[in-house]
């Protein structure tokens, strides 16, 4: 008997056209589609013309579901597993499942695609050689702090998942715990009214507080150290992670020279050979 394979199909963050080809076919061809929610994933698959039956599968059900798919999966049946938005098992359901899958000798094959964390990390302007992927940060704000503290001297770009309600809580506990280094809050990426917010926190939750009201998909990625930007990376780059953080360009190369030990003189003439 051929066991059947458990795909993990990334879908859109927003935008629909951003799925793959292969995406769509392997869709078309899976035996069952397990989805954390049926209506909406039913809406995404007529809008690609698929035809095939789905089954809920979140994580209220997980445990209970899991043991189901995989006899389905030994029986012969493929399975391809969607989350609401971007790629499964990125805070969202699916971990189980392909852990069962591998402990039963099941292939699992990953379909890459759209997830918010890339978008938000490419497009940020912080820096993409290291980072720290943290999930949601936790609801409560002494929890959230720890959180903070806990990543506070990572020598990378920290990404968090957050949601438009705790946003503001959120900044000033970053605010408080991480300081000055610049952030981008990353907003409906990929939508209509796709924003990136630039700054230090504090200036971001200036910006928030304007406003009548705070609405939308939101990741947040937030700079490394001040300090280890302006030494682990060329004088030119240090000098635009900064303004890319919302820092004005003279005050970025203040900071660099001050650092570094240099005079501004000499990030100047750093900056005028890159060009
Ligand atoms: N699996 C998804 C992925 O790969 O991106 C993430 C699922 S998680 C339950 C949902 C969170 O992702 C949202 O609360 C938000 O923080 C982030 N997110 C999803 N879509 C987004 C978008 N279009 N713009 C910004 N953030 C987004």
């Amino acid at each position: 008997m051929v066991i059947g394979k458990l795909y993990l199909v990334a879908t859109p963050i927003g935008n629909l056209e951003d799925i793959t080809y292969r995406a769509v076919r392997v869709l078309k061809e899976a035996g069952l589609i397990a989805c954390e929610d049926t209506r909406h994933t039913r809406g995404l698959l007529d809008h690609y013309g698929i035809d095939r039956p789905t089954i809920s599968y979140h994580e209220h059900n997980e445990t209970g579901r899991t043991p189901d798919l995989i006899a389905r999966l030994k029986g012969g049946q493929s399975i391809a597993v969607v989350s609401d938005a971007g790629t499964p098992l990125i805070s969202d359901p699916g971990y189980r499942l392909v852990n069962q899958a591998l402990a039963e000798g099941i292939e699992v094959v990953p379909i890459p695609g759209p997830s918010a964390i890339l978008a938000a990390l490419t497009a940020s302007g912080l820096p993409t050689d290291a980072f720290h992927f943290g999930g949601f940060l936790p609801a409560k704000t002494s929890q959230r702090r720890k959180t903070l503290e806990a990543v506070r001297e990572f020598d990378c770009s920290l990404v968090f998942y957050e949601t438009p309600h705790r946003i503001l809580e959120a900044l000033e506990d970053v605010a408080a715990v991480l300081g000055e280094r610049p952030i981008v809050l990353t907003r409906e990426l990929t939508k209509m009214h796709e924003e990136f917010l630039r700054g230090t926190a504090a200036e971001v939750l200036e910006r928030l507080r304007e406003r009548p009201s705070i609405k939308g998909e939101m990741t947040l990625v937030i700079g490394k150290p001040v300090a280890a930007i302006a030494s682990g990376i060329s004088i030119p780059d240090a000098v635009n992670a900064l303004i890319a953080g919302g820092m004005p360009r003279m005050d970025a190369m203040k900071t660099v020279a001050r650092e570094r030990g240099l005079s501004k003189r000499e990030v100047y003439a750093a900056l005028e050979k890159s060009y």
